[in-house]
């Protein structure tokens, strides 16, 4: 089964499995795959099925183990830099985006590219353009060194300054108060967010806002999920990658929810026994990197450890998609064209 179909074809459930005790999973709904993770990751899929192995992927396509693993054994090759892409061939962006200095080294060595960034980042490095045209001072706040900004970043270098949390503020330097916005990583904490936000108007009154939200919906949908079960957990598990921002962040806000405990791993394999001493109820969600039939895999271990009662907690409901790239699309209906001639 490919991927993206693993993850919906368990999507939505609230179900009780046999051999009911008190003992219980809260699931927390939305979780797993955003529409951004799925669009990139079906982009590999198509690449390798319409051009044929190997096809080259900049970076990780998404922030997880096993969603990489499974596209290597599919004949996906991933690089760090383009420089590591034989001349003329394929690479594909994988979906935190690139600067425009990756675009121009792979122009420079004439490869082909598809760009599989989520358009919710690329809505980001549109604001950056914007406000750096007018000469905005650009408070980017986000993890230094994280994918997805230092290719925001690198769409205006010059007028960026990375905001990494609350303590970082003291150290931004503006030229004009007038003149300064702030703008964020997609996959944030909502409320860190908000007190690094307070923190800089405290010292920048006229800071502006960004024109929209830029954590993202799912990254926002996933947190209030999370929030809505924490009180009632005694342990949270979080599926998702250690490099998975949004993974991470679901973490730290179960634990400041009110969760007992709070772990996240990448398979069912790194629970331990003894998490679950005295605890009655698990809460479970993954990222949105995380394709659920791992979550599946996590709900049997946990089922024969004596919490097969589910419970769903959902707190919205998602049906948001977006198109595969454009240069893939284009490729896609010229080979369905000649199919058809
Ligand atoms: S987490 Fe948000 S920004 Fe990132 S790929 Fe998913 S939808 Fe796009």
């Amino acid at each position: 089964m490919a991927l993206h179909e693993a993850a919906s074809a368990h999507g939505d459930r609230s179900r009780r499995m046999e051999g009911v005790s008190e003992k219980r999973v809260l699931l927390a709904s939305p979780r797993g795959y955003c529409a951004g993770v799925d669009r990139a990751v079906v982009a590999v899929e198509k690449a390798l099925d319409t051009y044929g192995a190997p096809v080259y992927v900049r970076k990780e396509i998404v922030h997880n183990k096993h969603v990489v693993e499974t596209l290597e054994e599919r004949g996906a090759i991933f690089v760090n830099e383009t420089d590591e892409v034989p001349e003329g061939k394929l690479v594909i962006f994988s979906a935190h985006g690139v600067s425009p200095a990756v675009h121009a080294e792979a122009a420079a060595r004439n490869l082909k590219t598809i760009d599989a960034t989520c358009p919710l980042v690329t809505k980001v490095h549109k604001e950056v353009v914007r406000f750096a045209k007018q000469d905005y001072d650009i408070l980017l706040i986000g993890h230094e060194g994280h994918e997805e900004v230092e290719g925001t970043s690198g769409e205006a270098p010059d007028h960026v300054q990375i905001v990494n949390g609350p303590d970082d503020v003291d150290s931004v330097t503006i030229r004009d108060p007038e003149k300064v916005v702030w703008l964020s990583q997609t996959t944030l904490s909502v409320d860190e967010t908000m007190q690094t936000v307070d923190r800089l108007r405290a010292n920048l009154p006229l800071l502006q806002n960004p024109p929209s939200d830029d954590i993202c919906y799912a990254t926002q949908n996933r947190q209030v999920a999370v929030k809505k079960l924490a009180p009632d957990a005694d342990l949270m598990i979080v599926v998702g990658s250690a490099n998975s921002s949004n993974s991470v962040r679901l973490v730290e806000v179960a634990l400041e929810y009110g969760a007992k405990a709070a772990y996240r791993i990448d398979r069912y394999t790194e629970v331990r026994d003894q998490w679950f001493e005295g605890v009655t109820t698990v809460g479970v969600s993954s990222g949105a990197s995380v394709p659920e039939i791992l979550v599946d895999d996590l709900l049997k271990d946990l089922a024969r450890r004596g919490y097969g009662t589910i419970e769903e907690v959902r707190t919205a409901t998602e049906d948001l998609m977006f198109s595969l790239p454009k240069e893939l699309r284009k490729d896609l209906k010229a080979a369905s064209d000649c199919d058809t001639k």
